[in-house]
């Protein structure tokens, strides 16, 4: 593949665009779950409307365009009061996953500056938690020490302590967890840290701009935030729940102090006096402009209007899908994102057969599950939605594993003993993808 000799007329390279973008999921329907977020087309348009505004415009120096940093500021005040602590210092992400890893590379190095005999630092990671602390773990040599979940799904209290040995530097719990949308018990993981005198970062990247408006709607929920003394930080994505364009997260601190072990600061650079608050160099003003527009256009009253029709949505298809003979909704999910699994069929099966329907669903893993993300595009079908789950669990009733499609794949993988086969596995697959 080489860049075209002659380009093409602007018109051409829409049309061949669109094209490409045929085979994508449709969002719009109501099939796909997870990856998109969308709370009306008014919405959208003015999150459209103000990313376009600021294009072209780079948040990497603040003194450029003081309209992004005056934005930036603005919105991460708002996510600050909404998780109770209007005074947290606070930076806008491209990302959950860049709050996360900026995160643990804070609190690695806070962890050198104050605490210099612990040598390996490690960090007590419930196995529900995201991936991206995986990630940071690997990137910045923090180890993991995994937590188990209880019963009920959420992270086990009593084995975190068991576990918290004195090399242990941060305690991290979720509210909600991805894979089966419960709240870890924040409250104890927060006490246990507070103990200790070492950090506890609660994720709330897909529940940061929910829980507080659910909370508000009368969804009984234990305090998941800064109201709960020894957390230290938190991580809130705009572009979940806060139905903002893609590329906006925030990471908070209860402290300016632990904030600064996020910068980047180099004196002696022949490009000048050089600091950088988080990972980017370049930052687009786009999703900053985004952001901040769609919280205005809101407001406390569009949050919870849209927060009130997501929760509905998701309470209607658990209820209905507590009906459906054969499958069961995991745990107690309190607010907009379950999994749920098959009682006597092959869930993997099924999945396969609503792939078929045109959906989009994540399969999960211990147990076998699909993975459910609920938002407004879901709310006109529910009943579609129900009677498609009815209809291909109907004929898979008692029939055991699938031996073919997807299905076959996921089962095997699942359950394969060895984990670094599995690994190696998705490095191929990963590598595959640019291969035609
Ligand atoms: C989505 C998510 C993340 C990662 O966020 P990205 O924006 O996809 O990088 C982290 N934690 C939880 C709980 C999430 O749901």
């Amino acid at each position: 593949m080489e860049i075209p000799k002659q380009g093409r007329s602007r018109d051409e390279v829409l049309a061949a665009l669109d094209e490409l973008r045929g085979a994508d999921a449709d969002w719009r329907s109501g099939r796909t779950f997870s990856l998109v977020y969308w709370a009306g087309d008014d919405v959208l348009e003015v999150a459209k409307a103000a990313a376009l505004r600021c294009f072209s415009e780079n948040a990497l120096n603040p003194m450029a365009f003081p309209s992004l940093r005056k934005m930036e500021t603005q919105v991460v005040g708002m996510v600050a009061s909404l998780l109770s602590h209007p005074d947290a210092a606070g930076t806008l992400t491209s990302g959950g996953t860049e709050s996360i890893l900026l995160m643990v590379k804070s609190a690695r190095d806070h962890a050198r500056a104050t605490r210099p005999e612990v040598t390996r630092p490690r960090m007590l990671l419930p196995v529900t938690a995201h991936p991206a602390f995986v990630k940071a773990a690997k990137y910045f040599d923090v180890e993991p020490v995994f937590v188990p979940v209880g019963p009920d799904l959420r992270a086990d209290a009593a084995a975190a302590r068991e576990l918290c040995t004195g090399e242990v530097i941060l305690v991290v719990g979720s509210a909600p967890c991805w894979p089966y949308g419960v709240i870890d018990p924040i409250a104890e993981l927060a006490a246990l840290a507070q103990e200790r005198g070492i950090l506890c970062h609660v994720d709330a990247c897909v529940g940061g701009l929910l829980l507080p408006f659910a909370e508000r709607l009368g969804t009984p929920l234990a305090p998941f935030d800064f109201r709960v003394p020894g957390v230290t930080s938190m991580s809130a994505d705009l572009h979940k729940y806060g139905w903002t364009a893609k590329g906006a997260s925030t990471l908070l601190w209860r402290t300016r102090e632990l904030r600064q072990r996020q910068f980047l600061v180099h004196a002696d650079w022949p490009g000048g006096l050089f600091g950088s608050p988080s990972m980017p160099g370049t930052r687009p003003g786009g999703p900053i402009a985004a952001a901040w527009a769609v919280m205005n256009y809101l407001g406390m009253e569009g949050y919870l209007e849209r927060a009130r029709t997501t929760l509905e949505t998701a309470a209607a298809l658990r209820e209905g899908i507590a009906r459906v003979d054969g499958l069961r909704v995991l745990g107690a999910p309190p607010v907009s994102v379950f999994a749920v699994e098959g009682v006597d069929l092959d869930v993997y099966a099924l999945a396969d057969r609503l792939t078929g329907l045109g959906y989009f669903l994540d399969r999960q893993q211990r147990p076998p599950s699909i993975h459910f993300a609920v938002t407004p595009a879901h709310a006109p079908h529910v009943e579609q939605i129900l009677g498609d789950l009815r209809d291909c669990a109907a004929g898979l009733r008692g029939k055991g594993p699938a031996e073919e499609g997807q299905a076959a794949m996921y089962g095997m993988l699942g359950t394969l003993p060895d984990r670094t086969a599995v690994d190696g596995f998705l490095l191929e697959f990963l590598d595959g993808l640019d291969r035609t």
